[in-house]
């Protein structure tokens, strides 16, 4: 810890020390970062992470941390937010949104400038940059359908733009898990629609997250991946092994939803992490297939 503080020193005023991860998880589960940071310009990120580099100090980008079970021990190194990354701008059907804006500002944004493409993402938690990094995908749109170029800082700490298109994109899939380019902002196409029927998907979605319980308790969304070859989605599976409501220690699978894990009462990341196991074995042992988690574990065993 002394040396993290000495290696990042001149970063003082963007830093906290021994920073709870619980408060920047939607799950509010997580131990310390040694330091986390929030830097306010890409000239400042790309200082961090050259002095992280230089002395191999290991780094984290957090999103919202909506779809992360962070470790009880919490992380090691560095962790960075680019929560201040929030610009939005739209220029005829032509989008731009910071990684740090939140997805549902995004969708709210877009459908209110008159333009459709991103309403579905209305309520879903997470920033920009987590859901393209996640390609996250809600009722039946995925974020790279309409994704036209992403703006990164490259593993040279430079800033710059990499032109997509959706076969770089799978199913919870994206070109960017594969290395550690860091997502400053993400540019859209869009296309032009009157705001009225944008506003009722809205407004419908939301009902139905609510209708879900996802608002109710903490959670990280879908613990587990669904899969086409199981033949149906994978709460349906747990659903009919009679698994909500089920608990280790503070976690439960939701009273509302077999697929989602709540943070019940003071949940522990083992806690969730023995649920998981307890849930992956009931499927197996009843039919035989191999549940695939969608969140993230991140942290020290
Ligand atoms: C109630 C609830 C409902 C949900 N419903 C859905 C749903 O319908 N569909 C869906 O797809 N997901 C859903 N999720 C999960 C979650 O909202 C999405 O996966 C979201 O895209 C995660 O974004 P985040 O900013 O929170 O990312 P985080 O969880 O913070 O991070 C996820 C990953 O992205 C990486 N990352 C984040 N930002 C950057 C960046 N700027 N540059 C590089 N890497 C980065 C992180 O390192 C990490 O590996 C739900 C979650 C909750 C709590």
């Amino acid at each position: 810890m002394a040396d993290v503080k000495k290696i990042f020193a001149a970063f003082g005023p963007i830093l906290k020390w021994n920073e709870p991860l619980a408060r920047h998880t939607s799950f509010r589960i997580g131990g310390p970062a040694d330091a986390f940071a929030r830097p306010h310009s890409a000239g400042e990120l790309a200082a961090l992470l050259r002095a992280a580099r230089g002395a191999s100090v290991p780094v984290f980008i957090i999103g919202a941390g909506a779809n992360i079970l962070v470790s009880d021990k919490g992380i090691r190194g560095l962790v960075v937010s680019l929560e201040r990354f929030r610009e939005f701008s739209v220029i005829g059907t032509a989008v731009r949104a910071g990684a740090g804006l939140a997805a549902s500002a995004l969708a709210a944004g877009t459908a209110r400038a008159g333009l459709k493409g991103l309403e579905r993402f209305y309520a879903m938690p997470g920033s920009v940059g987590g859901a393209v990094w996640m390609n996250a995908r809600c009722y039946e749109s995925s974020f790279s359908d309409t994704l036209a170029s992403v703006t990164v800082l490259d593993e040279n700490f430079a800033v710059a733009t990499v032109r997509v298109q959706t076969s770089d994109f799978d199913y919870k899939k994206s070109p960017f898990q594969a290395d550690a380019r860091v997502i400053l902002a993400a540019e859209f196409a869009l296309s032009p629609a009157d705001p009225r029927p944008l506003r009722t998907v809205m407004r419908e979605i939301e009902r139905d997250r609510k209708t879900k319980g996802h608002f109710l308790a903490p959670s990280a969304g879908s613990v587990f991946k669904n899969n086409r070859t199981f033949g149906r989605p994978s709460g349906r599976l747990l659903d009919s092994l009679g698994l909500r409501g089920r608990r280790v220690g503070g976690a439960q699978v939701s009273p509302r939803h077999a697929n989602i894990i709540i943070n019940r009462h003071r949940a522990t990341a083992e806690d969730v992490k023995k649920l998981i196991d307890l849930m992956k074995e009931e499927v197996k042992g009843r039919y035989g297939v191999e549940l695939d988690w969608e969140i993230l574990y991140v942290g020290e065993e």
